[in-house]
């Protein structure tokens, strides 16, 4: 699809509110980081920013973002652990917002009819037995934690109540502590460290940053 806007709308900044609920609502059907980036000619950590909950964003980008959103509303996305992962962070699918009220802070999204975001669920099992079903971690092109245990959608992730943390600016130590310090709390650290080591670039994702995994995956590789 084209996606376009008005260059001179560069330097206007306004609240982000919306875009981040639109690319919260692809997400939440399958549309990953990087297939969004390059509808709307902007890097995947941009889209992961503001999906994240960034404050701000410029007029331009939050343009695209609402006509890719538009066009892409209806159309399941390629994949299921975004779609996963969107869940377990409850992210609201677009069928839930209005136009009236997305960009207003104060709204809530109305109740899924879950149509393109269903996820597979499952009885929640007693604390205690939780770890005895984490998966082992998974070999590079494995699963995504979230996709090998049935009830991963309804697990308590640290990552799910305050996401930006993990995808802050890499500078921002005290952001990316943050979001170390909650995957040292989290039940399927391990098997989404293995996860992310083999399928994500940018990030916190199992305790490790950007940096951390891209130089765990060199040490690996000249030890196999
Ligand atoms: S290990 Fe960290 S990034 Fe992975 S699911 Fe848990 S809290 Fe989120």
């Amino acid at each position: 699809m084209t996606v376009t806007a008005d260059p001179a709308r560069r330097r206007v900044v306004e609240p982000a509110v919306a875009t981040t609920r639109r690319l919260q609502g692809l997400a939440a059907i399958g549309w990953p980081a990087d297939n969004l980036a390059g509808e709307m000619r902007v890097s995947p950590v941009t889209i992961r920013r503001l999906t994240a909950g960034q404050d701000c964003v410029t007029a331009h980008i939050a343009e695209r973002a609402r006509q890719l959103f538009e066009g892409l509303r209806d159309t399941p996305g390629p994949s299921e652990p975004t779609r996963r992962i969107a869940a377990a962070r409850g992210y609201a699918p677009p069928e839930t917002w209005d136009e009236a009220d997305i960009a207003d802070p104060r709204s809530q999204p109305r109740p899924a009819r879950g149509r393109l975001n269903a996820v597979p669920t499952a009885a929640q099992p007693p604390a205690s037995r939780r770890s005895a079903r984490l998966p082992r971690p998974a070999r590079a092109g494995g699963q995504h934690p979230l996709t090998a245990i049935p009830d991963g959608a309804s697990l308590q992730l640290p990552c799910r109540d305050d996401p930006q943390d993990w995808f802050a600016d890499t500078s921002d130590t005290e952001a990316i502590g943050r979001a170390k310090a909650g995957c040292r709390r989290c039940a399927i650290r391990r098997a989404c460290l293995e996860h992310a080591i083999a399928h994500e670039k940018y990030g916190v994702w199992g305790g490790l940053d950007e940096d951390e995994r891209a130089a765990e995956l060199r040490r690996r590789r000249r030890a196999s």
